[in-house]
């Protein structure tokens, strides 16, 4: 430093090279590197604040406080894990963040690191470089001005990498309380004490997070809400809010239970409350403009009726649970970023020449498993009643119906097999019953992700059953009783108990 300095004062102000070093400095002098916020680690009143802040979310608020429970505790020496929040998007993440920060008294501050592939994003170029920066971490510790704020590393589940390095290693440092305190920017170049700071993860799903990360992590789950919850958020949180940022009052505009399980219904799809609270949005600017049109008729009391003709005709119509029983088609319930759906699988047999068809919005992946399945059957024929020759005549086409995403991944597996052996046999499925599960050549049932939003999905849509594997059953422990009264869960690890359970004989 003293260096650099020397080589400011000493050459051309207008040089390249001095604004080069004016800027090192500028940096050094501008990250923070004492100035600290003091903790309010009472637990009353970190309690008192998350609940305020936030409905329901037991488990996490429960986990926050023991975490900081030990952190009273805890000595110098001894480090605790980094927290992960994990669930679909809207489901408080991020506001629960920005609640512990409201707790605590600290700064909260966040990053994505979604689509992050080079190293140098993380940890900065050399200042060799032409227009050489910090990496994100120290221009983010700029901005929070202190030590010790909350600092929320989003998406880390969409970290990828490439011949630049791999930026889930630079994070695997920043994570490790034992190498945090030396942390090496290569603008910087001076290690930059991290080991005050409180970093949270968050991702959709632990599917693609690193296993080194995963292992240095614990897992927090948010794992999304039930009609009932989100009427409950909508009312205590959602339209307050809504109703402060569009500069009205309560007397303004008011929403009953009805009112609002139309607005979630017809208007969002979702496991989170994300779409709910921009309708809300919506409706509360409608409101807002009649009033300073100052017309006569303005709709205080909303209606079903008067959602339609703000928000216009009803936007989702998601799949809903059959109602009859069929041959050929299997109701698979996936993973979506918005939580989860159900969707029909529809399989036919024609006559052909042994082709395997895909149609639809399908993956590589999903094709993959179609096959898997489609040789277990074969391995299987005797069983099923099929004769072998048959696989030689006919064609099998798989259809899963057009949506806005793509389906893939391994977990329409046991579905595809369900309905391949249904339509081959013609004996029918049982029309509730929703499936999930990877299958293997000889028709073992493995364990998938996402789980508890599938099954929240699944209940959303009306099915009675759901059909998991074995190994999923630790994903049940938050599901909630009223979900799991009105939904069976089935745990599988063999295609043979699927088939007995959900194709009539
Ligand atoms: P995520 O980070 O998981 O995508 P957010 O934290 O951005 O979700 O939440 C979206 C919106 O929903 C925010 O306005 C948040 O305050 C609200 N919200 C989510 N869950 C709850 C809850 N349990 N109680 C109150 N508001 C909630």
């Amino acid at each position: 430093m003293k260096g650099q300095i020397k080589r400011l004062l000493l050459g051309h102000s207008l040089s390249p090279e001095s604004s080069i070093v004016r800027n090192y400095i500028d940096w050094i002098l501008t990250v923070p590197w004492n100035e600290k916020t003091t903790d309010n680690l009472d637990l009353k009143h970190i309690e008192k604040i998350l609940n305020k802040n936030h409905y329901g979310l037991e488990k996490a608020k429960e986990r926050l406080l023991e975490f900081i429970a030990v952190e009273k505790l805890r000595s110098e020496h001894t480090k605790q894990p980094i927290m992960c929040f994990i669930g679909p998007l809207g489901t408080g993440k991020t506001s629960f963040g920005v609640s512990i920060a409201e707790a605590l008294g600290c700064v909260f501050v966040r990053i994505s690191l979604g689509g992050i592939r080079d190293e140098a994003e993380i940890r900065g170029h050399r200042r060799t470089y032409i227009g050489a920066l910090p990496g994100r971490i120290i221009q983010t510790m700029k901005r929070a001005k202190k030590i010790n704020p909350i600092f929320m590393l989003d998406e880390i589940d969409k970290m990828g990498n490439d011949y630049r390095g791999d930026p889930a290693a630079a994070l695997l440092e920043i994570l490790d309380s034992e190498q945090n305190s030396f942390f090496s920017d290569h603008y910087l170049e001076i290690s930059y004490d991290l080991s005050n700071v409180f970093f949270i993860t968050t991702a959709n799903t632990t599917d693609n997070i690193p296993p080194a990360l995963l292992d240095r992590m614990e897992i927090v789950e948010f794992p999304g809400y039930v009609m009932e919850e989100k009427i409950e958020i909508a009312l205590k949180h959602l339209i307050p809010k809504q109703i402060l940022e569009n500069s009205l009052s309560k007397r303004d505009i008011t929403f009953d239970r009805k009112t609002i399980k139309v607005i979630i219904q017809n208007y969002t799809y979702e496991s989170g409350v994300r779409n709910l609270e921009r309708q809300i949005g919506k409706l509360c600017r409608k409101v807002s403009k009649q009033k300073i049109n100052n017309s006569e008729k303005i709709t205080k009391k909303l209606t079903p009726n008067a959602v339609e003709s703000y928000l216009g005709p009803p936007q989702y119509f998601p799949f809903k649970a059959e109602n009859v029983d069929e041959v050929g088609v299997a109701t698979a319930v996936a993973w979506t970023e918005n939580g989860g759906e159900i969707m029909p699988v529809e399989v036919s047999v024609v006559a052909g020449k042994g082709n395997l068809n895909l149609k639809g919005q399908i993956g590589e992946v999903m094709r993959e498993y179609a096959q898997a399945a489609l040789t277990f059957i074969k391995s299987r024929v005797k069983r099923f009643n099929i004769n072998i020759e048959t696989f030689e005549k006919v064609d099998i086409h798989i259809h899963v119906p057009e949506g806005a995403v793509q389906k893939d991944g391994p977990s329409g597996g046991i579905t595809m097999c369900l309905a391949m052996i249904s339509a081959l046999t013609k004996r029918k499925t049982f029309h509730d019953i929703g499936l999930t599960g990877e299958i293997t050549l000889r028709g073992k049932v493995l364990q998938v992700g996402g789980l508890r939003a599938k099954i929240l999905a699944a209940h959303r849509s009306g099915l009675k059953k759901i059909i998991i594997p074995k190994k999923n059953i630790k994903d049940l422990v938050e599901i909630k009783d009223k979900v799991k009264k009105e939904l069976e869960v089935i745990l599988v690890d063999h295609m043979d108990y699927v088939i007995k359970i959900a194709l009539h004989e």
